[in-house]
């Protein structure tokens, strides 16, 4: 229980002090060989221990620093600084520490800068403005150690081991102080910053409950102590040793050495120091429940600090006094004291002093019977307990938090870029997709073109095909040199021809057959060619005589045959001598030669009915070729017509067709003569008068 008492409070004196001793660094010189800069550092060193001296004689050296270098009168300005702050006139300090920090800005000079710095961190600290107090030293620490000036180093560098202590980061505060012990050894550094930091070392082993280094530390800081014949230094190692022997369960050995330190700077007049090992006294015997001499060095403390208006050690005076009463069952002295204390810490914003103030209050408060105010004391407590934890937890939450939102972030920009993969993927899908889609509408088109093209060559194909189909039909049926119908279609016209379609007597068909006279002679004389150009004017000449409704026909080589299908019975000779005249009154010019022809013709009206049964158009044909015949024997140029039948009971149609001319000298059948006219310029054509003659009325009649 006693080390859990002592928790709090003498941590904070330390700190008080520490300030103090990293403030008083300066070697220690002879006051013979006095000049400014030495005697200014001879005052430094006093100014730990009697302030109100050292500020004296400051005060009696600025006549003199007008004249002085820039270095001696910014180490003037600190030492004013430090004393006005050691007696309590924080504003003027600060002040005075920020003209220190001016000036070295407008020198551009970083020791003096540093130095200012450090004077403000601890103006600051006496304030209770701590976490600035901190940030200042760091900026200091980071400025000093870029310069050549070692104490300055050594100072700033403890300053800042120190600050991480207060923090509680204990392994920072280690390698800070570590180092400035090892910049502070010889052959570098001097005395005064070696004790210095094995002070500082020393008291954060004790911190950190490392007791065996702390006591190693200690050893070496009491030897280096003697050497410098420094009342002051030795009052300060004292006291160390008071906190490490009361820590580590020395509690004889703790009490002897603050008994040395009071007795060292009460012979100084140390009053500052004096005070805080008063507190310290107070403390070590409210730890042997020794009360009532607890409460009188407890008294002794308060009087002490008011005077040197040391508020933290004033504190903490308090405080003890106010344990000692309750111990003592003085309750409403105790409390008030207490409270009075508490409240200074809460100043300082120093909270796990207060926490630790607040537990021993509430155990004495309850071994002294106040329950209702240890449950107050204790609700407090964990007050401050939970804030704390509420601190480090806040602390730890946000950690983890950022943690998380690092985490976060990290996690949302690989969905991100799992995302734009997918996307881009999708994107080249798409591409594919359409690509291929274009490529198969392409193909479409093409082969849409390519069928349509197609489609368009077989309807056009088909096209000349039925012209073709036309043309082979028309060739088919007619004669290619004189285009008039051939013989193949003379023939299926017949065939389908109705024999028995009844007409008037006076109307009848009739056959017509041609043949040129001596054609043989005009090729044989002019050429093939000149008798194909006859052959197409005789063709032109008779469609001429002849009407559209009748067929004309190209028979063989230079025969023709026409077919009327309807003409009055008596016109039938008519047209016969039509015929003749027609062709023979043509001449043809072909080369220089003028060419005309005549023709023989045979005739008969169609059909022929011999004995009441009309002859089949085969028999009437050959019957008129027949009468051909006889035209040509007769002296051609001249159309011979098979008229009609007499007395074919006493015939038949195989006799007369065997010699018609002898049935027609017999009586059997009635033939017309119609001559054809003078053959014109046809040399070679004989030449006979065209008359019709009834030769079988010559023939009734012989
Ligand atoms: P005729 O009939 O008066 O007894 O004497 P012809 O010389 O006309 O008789 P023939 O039957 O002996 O001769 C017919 C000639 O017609 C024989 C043939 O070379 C000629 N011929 C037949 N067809 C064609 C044709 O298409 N063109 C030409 N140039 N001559 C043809
Ligand atoms: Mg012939
Ligand atoms: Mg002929």
């Amino acid at each position: 229980m006693a080390g859990s008492r002592n928790g709090g409070w003498w941590q904070t004196k330390r700190r008080a002090l520490v300030v103090a001793v990293a403030l008083t660094l300066a070697p220690a010189l002879a006051l013979a060989q006095a000049t400014l800069d030495d005697r200014i550092l001879d005052i430094r060193e006093q100014s730990r221990f009697v302030p109100d001296k050292a500020l004296a004689q400051l005060l009696k050296l600025q006549p003199e620093l007008a004249a002085a270098p820039s270095n001696t009168r910014a180490e003037f300005l600190s030492q004013m600084s430090a004393a006005r702050m050691r007696l309590g006139q924080n504003d003027i300090a600060m002040e005075t520490a920020e003209q220190v920090i001016s000036f070295g800005k407008s020198l551009h000079d970083n020791a003096i800068v540093a130095k200012g710095m450090l004077a403000k961190a601890y103006v600051l600290s006496a304030q209770a403005d701590v976490e600035t107090a901190h940030r200042i030293a760091f900026d200091a620490e980071k400025l000093a150690l870029a310069t050549t000036d070692t104490a300055l180093k050594v100072q700033a560098t403890i300053t800042a081991g120190q600050s991480y202590a207060e923090q509680g980061n204990f392994p920072a505060a280690l390698v800070k102080l570590q180092h400035a012990v090892d910049m502070a050894r010889p052959p570098t550094g001097d005395a005064i910053s070696l004790v210095a930091a094995l002070n500082a070392l020393a008291t954060l082993h004790v911190q950190m409950k490392e007791y065996e280094s702390a006591s190693e530390t200690l050893d070496e800081l009491l030897a280096e102590t003697e050497k410098l014949k420094s009342p002051g230094r030795m009052s300060m190692a004292k006291n160390t040793e008071y906190a490490l022997s009361i820590d580590s369960g020395q509690p004889k050995r703790a009490l002897r050495a603050l008994l040395q330190s009071l007795d060292l700077e009460r012979k100084m007049g140390a009053e500052r120091m004096v005070g805080i090992t008063l507190v310290n006294l107070a403390d070590s015997y409210l730890k042997e429940h020794d009360y009532a001499r607890a409460a009188q060095y407890a008294q002794d403390a308060l009087r002490s600090t008011e005077q040197t208006k040391d508020k933290s050690a004033e504190a903490t005076a308090r405080i003890n006094l106010g344990q000692a009463y309750l111990g003592m069952g003085r309750l409403a002295e105790g409390k008030k004291h207490y409270e009075a204390g508490m409240t200074r810490y809460e100043q300082e914003n120093n909270r796990p002093d207060l926490q630790a103030a607040l537990r021993e209050y509430g155990e004495a408060l309850e071994r002294a019977g106040d329950l209702a105010g240890a449950v107050s004391a204790y609700h407090r407590e964990r007050a401050i307990s939970n804030e704390l934890f509420e601190k480090r937890r806040q602390q730890a939450m946000l950690e983890l938090q950022e943690k998380y939102e690092t985490e976060k972030k990290q996690r949302q920009i690989e969905l991100l870029s799992r995302e734009n993969q997918v996307k881009g993927t999708e994107i080249d899908n798409r591409r594919l997709q359409q690509r291929v889609w274009w490529l198969l509408a392409l193909v479409f088109a093409l082969a849409a073109a390519v069928v349509g093209l197609l489609y368009r060559k077989v309807r056009h194909t088909n096209a000349q095909l039925e012209v073709k189909n036309l043309e082979l039909k028309a060739q088919s049926t007619l004669d290619p040199l004189t285009s008039l119908y051939n013989r193949r279609h003379f023939q299926e016209f017949m065939r389908g021809l109705n024999m028995q379609e009844k007409r008037s007597d006076d109307i009848v068909g009739a056959l017509f057959l041609l043949d040129v006279d001596h054609f043989k002679h005009i090729n044989d004389n002019y050429g093939h060619a000149a008798g194909d150009a006859v052959l197409k004017m005789i063709a032109e000449n008779l469609r001429i005589a002849l009407r559209e409704t009748d067929m004309i026909v190209r028979w063989g080589g230079e025969e023709f045959l026409a077919f009327l299908p309807a003409i009055p019975r008596h016109g039938v000779d008519e047209v016969a001598r039509r015929i003749l005249t027609g062709i023979s009154s043509q001449s043809l010019k072909y080369q220089e030669h003028q060419i005309s022809v005549n023709v023989s013709v045979g005739f008969s009206p169609f059909p022929l009915v011999p004995g009441g049964e009309p002859l089949p158009w085969e028999r009437a044909v050959n019957l008129v070729d027949m009468a051909l015949y006889l035209a040509k024997a007769h002296g051609r140029n001249r159309a011979y017509g098979v008229r009609g039948f007499s007395n074919f009971h006493l015939t038949s149609m195989e006799v007369i067709e065997q010699d018609l001319e002898r049935a027609w000298r017999g009586g059997f059948v009635d033939l017309s003569v119609v001559l054809g006219g003078d053959p014109g310029t046809h040399p070679t054509t004989p030449t006979e008068h065209t008359n019709v003659v009834s030769i079988k009325q010559a023939t009734q009649k012989h």
